[in-house]
């Protein structure tokens, strides 16, 4: 079955599924996932997603599938995206993500 990305609207047709992670399931509300709804992403897009936001901003703002389509950091790559067929691209965590991720979230900052 071709597959469509629920971000990019590029459809991923079957003969490229062989790769398994080609499609991947994206929880709309990472960290929350039991009760998370999710959305079939291709692997850019789901790779993308994670370099650009934090899962707290992910969370709290962009826990809806239109929330992202039109979030400005995701303009460019998703015009980008678009007019490629790449189901294989080199993302770099963004510095502001990284900086995030090495907060420990039990620890609230409160050490600063
Ligand atoms: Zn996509
Ligand atoms: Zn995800």
């Amino acid at each position: 079955m071709p597959t469509t990305c629920a971000l990019c609207h590029r459809v991923v047709p079957t003969e490229r599924i062989s790769d398994p992670q080609v499609v991947q399931e994206h929880h709309l509300r990472p960290e929350e996932r039991a009760t998370s709804p999710t959305v079939l992403l291709c692997r850019p897009c789901h790779d993308q997603i994670h370099a650009v936001f934090t899962n707290a901003e992910l969370r709290s703002d962009y826990d809806t599938i239109e929330a992202l389509r039109s979030a400005d950091r995701l303009q460019d790559y998703l015009e980008w995206i678009r007019g490629t067929d790449k189901l294989d691209i080199d993302v770099e965590t963004s510095a502001y993500v990284r900086e995030w991720s090495c907060i420990d979230p039990n620890n609230g900052g409160s050490g600063i």
